[in-house]
């Protein structure tokens, strides 16, 4: 049984996306069955995995709206090495319509039902907001993974994001839980990310992954190229980042399971 990762974060160009392609990608690699659903209406993920976003029959706008099964949506590329449920600007449209939608906040959670089995990790790349598409994605989720950049106003943001996981766990899904921080885009000669991260690590304990995301070109050059780092340049510290990542998450949970 899968289990589902939302990746999410209301602030934009945090790493989100970035982080969604390539950790899936890295999964994979350890023979993971990987399924990733872009719900972003830009579409950035399933670009970043060489799907061109207006070029699909269907995307995760009909998987919300209920009007096509999931399985038709999923595309499969075998040399991508995991699944794919595209978003579009039509996910706008879904969001706008699922406002007065009955059971607006499970839609994904009941799409994904069916086929849950099917994979070991479901990962959730949400758009820059806390509207009804990401509530969906937390409504889903066994876990959150929030990617951040260690500057002065993410702790603030994080807090806020916090408090929406509490509510959404005292209300519609009791199970959820933090996966993790992830520090990304990390610059080692900033003396005010050394700080943020350091309050971090404070507060969060061990809830702050280890592994950090350097800001390496290759991860921001790979997705014009419509491919994960790892097939574009896998010795870049980008690429192995995402992969120490993956082996910490792994790690992790078979020691939560001892
Ligand atoms: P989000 O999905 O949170 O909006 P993205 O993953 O799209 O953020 O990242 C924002 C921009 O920063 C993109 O252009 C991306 O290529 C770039 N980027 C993300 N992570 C890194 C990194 N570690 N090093 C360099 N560039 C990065
Ligand atoms: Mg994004």
């Amino acid at each position: 049984m899968a289990k589902i990762i939302a990746i999410t974060n209301q602030k934009g160009g945090v790493g989100k996306t970035t982080t969604s392609v390539n950790l899936a990608a890295a999964l994979a690699a350890t023979k993971r069955k990987v399924l990733l659903v872009d719900l972003d209406p830009q579409g950035n993920a399933a670009m970043g995995c060489g799907v061109n976003k207006d070029d699909i029959e269907y995307s995760s706008c009909e998987l919300l709206l209920e009007e096509v099964p999931v399985s038709e949506i999923i595309v499969k590329n075998k040399a991508l090495g995991f699944d794919l449920i595209p978003g579009n600007a039509d996910l706008t449209a879904a969001e706008v319509q699922l406002m007065t939608a009955q059971h607006r906040e499970r839609r994904l959670a009941d799409a994904l039902l069916s086929v849950k089995e099917n994979y070991d990790y479901i990962l959730i790349d949400c758009p820059p907001s806390l509207n009804m598409l990401t509530l969906n994605a937390m409504v889903a989720a066994n876990s959150v993974l929030i990617p951040m950049q260690c500057e002065y106003y993410s702790l603030e943001g994080l807090s806020s994001l916090m408090s929406t996981l509490r509510n959404i766990r005292d209300t519609v899904n009791p199970g959820l839980v933090l996966e993790g921080i992830l520090r990304t885009m990390v610059d080692n000669r900033s003396r005010l990310g050394k700080d943020v991260s350091d309050q971090l690590i404070e507060y969060f304990g061990d809830k702050v992954f280890r592994t950090t995301i350097p800001r390496n070109i290759r991860l921001a050059e790979a997705p014009s190229h419509g491919v994960p780092v790892l097939a574009y340049d896998k010795a870049s510290r980008g690429a192995v980042a995402y992969i120490a990542l993956a082996g910490e998450m792994i790690r992790k949970e078979k020691a939560a399971k001892k």
